[in-house]
C-alpha cells in the first residue's frame, strides 16, 4: 500500500487484527522507506444476493421474510424455533453457493429448498407452505398434493 507520508509502495505488515468477529481486518503497516506507520482496513465487499421473482423483478434475499413464511407454516406444530433457524441458515448457505457468480437465484429454487426441508420435518407444515407457495388453483390440485404426501408417508 502506498505510504501516506512518502508515497513509497514498499511496506510491511506489523500487526493484523480481526475486528467485529471477523467482519473486518485491521492491519498496522510500516513503510520500509521512511518507517512511517499507518493503518489499513480490509472488509468483504458486500454484494447482496438477489432473488428473481416470478414476474422477473429482483429483490435482495430476505431471511426475515423467509422466516415469517416458515414460522406461519409450523404454527402450533411441535417444532422448536431453533430447528427453523437451522434450516434457514442452511437454505441461506445453499442459496449463496448456488447464486455464486451471478449473485442471483430464482425464488422458485428457494421455494423448493424450503419445501424439501419442511417435507422432511413435518408434513402438515409442508402442506401449509405448499398451499401458499404453489398457489393451488383449485381444491383438486390441493387434494392431489396432500395425497402425494400421504403416499410418500406410506413409502417411508
Ligand atoms: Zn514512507
Amino acid at each position: 500500500m502506498r505510504c501516506p507520508h512518502c508515497s513509497s509502495l514498499d511496506d510491511k505488515v506489523i500487526e493484523s487484527r480481526s475486528l467485529a468477529r471477523g467482519d473486518c481486518i485491521r492491519r498496522r503497516r510500516a513503510c520500509i522507506s521512511c518507517n512511517y506507520r499507518f493503518t489499513s482496513y480490509e472488509r468483504v465487499e458486500e454484494k447482496p444476493l438477489l432473488v428473481i421473482k416470478k414476474d422477473g423483478r429482483r429483490e435482495p434475499f430476505d431471511r426475515a421474510k423467509l422466516s415469517k413464511g416458515m414460522l406461519r407454516a409450523v404454527e402450533k406444530r411441535p417444532i422448536p424455533s431453533t430447528k427453523i433457524d437451522n434450516i434457514l441458515t442452511e437454505i441461506e448457505d445453499k442459496a449463496a453457493i448456488q447464486g455464486k457468480g451471478s449473485q442471483e437465484i430464482a425464488s422458485t429454487v428457494i421455494g423448493e429448498m424450503v419445501l424439501t426441508e419442511l417435507h422432511k420435518l413435518d408434513k402438515v407444515a409442508y402442506i401449509r407452505f405448499a398451499s401458499v407457495y404453489k398457489d393451488f388453483n383449485n381444491l383438486d390440485e390441493f387434494i392431489n398434493e396432500v395425497k402425494k404426501v400421504g403416499d410418500l408417508n406410506e413409502n417411508n
